[in-house]
């Protein structure tokens, strides 16, 4: 904070549009360390001088560091492959597909094939050079591209990008001693890939902006703030962002009012979809007894469904709440009012779930004006009006569903209540915000119904009601704080003040993990068609990498082999990432490897550690330090389509589970930041 802040950039005026050449100088920066605290200062750094200078461009700034042009539920997505990227660079550059085709090969980084590409052609006329305002605005026109001939079009606005990239450099870039340097080429490319390699998590990010954002203010008003300060500012907005993580509404709202004034501005409301409170898992009912001892808590079904969290405004609302909501890009008219769905991930389910919103109309009650609502979707038997198993619910179509042609109904059962007429009700206590629920809704058989519950604190009625959960279909308990501050809804928190039993896990490790496919091993003998086994990782959020968890060949049947291989089969890529954590071993390594793009649930009979995988090394399970844990006797479950790679199982849980199976833990720790 206390650093002066220069003017590196002679070319960047105060009001004129950011060079996104000074973005890239902070990304190279970035890219020199691993450190959090070094990345963190180069980044408020930057968003400091961003605000100084052209405070109008901070949001494009922080949606390019994040890697994202629009918050999660708008659905905007630049739809592009490693193929047309590789187009866009040989048109741009006069170099035929195969020398760039051979180059990614060699070098396994697009960007530092864009830049190697580069370096190579001479500079006919030298384009406007690129600004932030400018990249963001081109990759805007890419991802909303649609129709006829899209891809070409596409290709067409990649290579105006990389024509105007570098356009300011002179001479030749040794990839080789400085990883490409600040070269624009290289970040462009490597956004459009989706992953910028940096380490840079978006929790840094955000941090960062605090940070800026206060530093800021003192530069302007005084005085220097002070380490406490600066907490309070870094909580506020990680508060903020998980209530309404929509950049668009923070960042004009943040420099317009100030930052310890933003949770008076930014509150949670429908239409902008706030990250789901999560659950820890927990493998006997006694270590629930032990972590609720002398706390009051309640036990609900946790149905085996997809989250979908539901969002409406009548249209005789507050005005101000009906303008907000028809701004989101996922509403539907449904009679009085207008509603959207999200899933876990924000992403909008309206077009998967026409039929919800068909007949919410039936469960509202007339007086609820406004509400955020959160739910499981569930599959739904309408002749043993009964639900259905999760299997039959994936059967669903995912987009564009026409209600005549819904095979699989869903019933809706709902289980907290974040908003209500107008107000957030996220810190009410449990009991007063399931009062609220229940007077809210009316019940619809069928449509609507409140998860069921059971008050009872003992241990025997706790296993009562978890053997009529699985009788009932479901997966087995939730287990929740009901009273006081600690039984509050924590967006985006795996949170202690939730506990999952699953009954499955008793007598296991507690919880299946979500990971993603690295790599397959072709079959023998039967399934020489398909791959017969696969390489699969955790997340490590930290340093974004992917680190080798187990190999796994058990739990498919010859059907979901031969699916799998299809799907898997078109992203298969020459060699691995340079961001996926494998032993080097030449015999540990898979026959093929993919882009990180699918997440499966796995069961385990245990954990142990092993010299070939990586995951959780970091997190200091292995004294000698040269060991991961792995996976004993993995079982395929199912593929998790409502989780993107990065919302894996992470190292940390991986190392929490394995600590866990030492000693059932009792730690009082606080709830795991699972998002932020
Ligand atoms: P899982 O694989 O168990 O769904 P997860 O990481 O998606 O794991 P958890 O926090 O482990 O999520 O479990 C909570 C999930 O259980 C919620 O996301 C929700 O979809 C589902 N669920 C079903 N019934 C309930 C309930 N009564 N209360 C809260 N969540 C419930």
């Amino acid at each position: 904070l206390k650093t002066k802040v220069k003017d590196p950039y002679p070319d960047w005026k105060a009001g004129e549009p950011v060079p996104y050449a000074a973005l890239c100088t902070t990304f190279s920066l970035v890219e020199l360390t691993t450190k959090r605290l070094i990345i963190m200062e180069h980044c408020s750094l930057f968003l400091r001088q961003v605000l100084r200078l052209t405070p109008d461009d901070l949001l494009p700034t922080v949606l390019l560091m994040i890697n994202k042009l629009a918050p999660d539920y708008a659905g905007i997505e630049l739809g592009i492959g490693e193929s047309l990227i590789m187009k866009a660079i040989g048109e741009t550059t006069g170099r035929s597909l195969n020398v760039i085709k051979q180059d990614q090969k060699e070098i396994g980084d697009l960007g530092l094939v864009a830049v190697k590409s580069r370096s190579t052609q001479p500079t006919m006329f030298k384009p406007k050079p690129l600004t932030i305002r400018s990249v963001h605005k081109g990759l805007m026109a890419i991802a909303t591209m649609t129709g006829n001939g899209a891809q070409g079009r596409k290709v067409g606005e990649i290579k105006k990008l990389l024509s105007a990239a570098d356009s300011k450099s002179t001479g030749r870039v040794d990839i080789t001693k400085d990883k490409g340097g600040p070269s624009e080429a290289k970040f462009l490319v490597r956004f459009l890939e989706g992953k910028l390699r940096l380490g840079l998590a978006e929790r840094t990010v955000l941090v960062s902006l605090a940070q800026a954002m206060i530093a800021h203010e003192a530069d302007q008003k005084g005085p220097v703030p002070s380490t406490d300060d600066i907490a309070k500012a870094e909580q506020i907005l990680k508060t903020v962002y998980s209530e309404l993580p929509s950049y668009d509404v923070i960042i004009p709202a943040m420099v317009n009012h100030g930052i310890m004034n933003l949770r008076d501005h930014c509150k949670l409301r429908p239409g902008v979809p706030l990250k789901p409170m999560l659950a820890k898992p927990t493998k006997a009912i006694t270590e629930v007894l032990d972590r609720f001892e002398n706390q009051t808590f309640t036990c609900e079904y946790k149905y085996d469904g997809e989250r979908a969290q539901i969002h409406y405004v009548a249209k005789d609302a507050d005005d101000e709440l009906s303008q907000g909501m028809s701004t989101a890009t996922a509403t539907a008219e449904v009679g009085r009012g207008v509603a959207a769905i999200f899933s876990r991930n924000s992403e909008d389910l309206s077009k998967k779930y026409p039929d919800i919103l068909a007949k919410l109309q039936t469960w509202v009650k007339p007086e609820t004006k406004s509400f955020v609502v959160d739910c499981e979707s569930v599959g739904w038997d309408v002749v043993e009006k009964k639900v259905l198993p999760f299997q039959q619910l994936m059967t669903r179509k995912k987009k564009d569903v026409k209600i005549e042609d819904v095979k699989v109904k869903v019933c809706v059962f709902a289980f907290d209540l974040l908003y209500l007429n107008g107000e957030a009700v996220v810190e009410k206590p449990l009991r007063e915000r399931r009062e609220l629920l229940h007077q809210s809704f009316v019940p619809v058989e069928g449509e609507f119904a409140f998860a069921t519950s059971m008050d009872g604190q003992e241990l025997d009625e706790i296993q009562t009601f978890l053997d009529e959960s699985v009788k009932a279909s479901c997966e087995g308990l939730m287990v929740k704080m009901l009273d006081g501050t600690e039984s509050g809804y924590e967006p985006s928190k795996r949170s202690r003040n939730w506990l999952k039993i699953k009954k499955d896990y008793l007598s296991g490790i507690g919880d299946s993990l979500d990971l993603v496919v690295l790599g397959a091993y072709y079959g023998k003998g039967k399934r020489t068609s398909v791959y017969g086994a696969f390489l699969l990782a955790c997340y490590n959020p930290g340093s974004d990498t992917y680190e080798t968890v187990c190999n796994i060949g058990t739990g498919f049947s010859e059907a979901v082999l031969e699916e799998l291989h299809k799907e898997l089969s078109q992203i298969v890529i020459d060699r691995p990432k340079p961001f996926y954590a494998h032993s080097s071993g030449g015999q540990h390594q898979p026959d093929v490897w993919f882009e990180p793009r699918f997440v499966w649930e796995v069961k385990t009979a245990d954990l142990t550690l092993s010299p070939r995988y990586k995951a959780g090394m970091k997190e200091g399970v292995d004294p000698s330090g040269d060991k991961g844990i792995s996976l004993r006797f993995p079982r395929f479950i199912k593929v998790r389509d409502d989780k993107k790679p990065d919302e894996a199982t992470s190292s940390r849980q991986v190392a929490e589970m394995y600590r866990k199976q030492e000693s059932v833990s009792k730690s009082k720790g606080p709830a795991v930041d699972d998002d932020f």
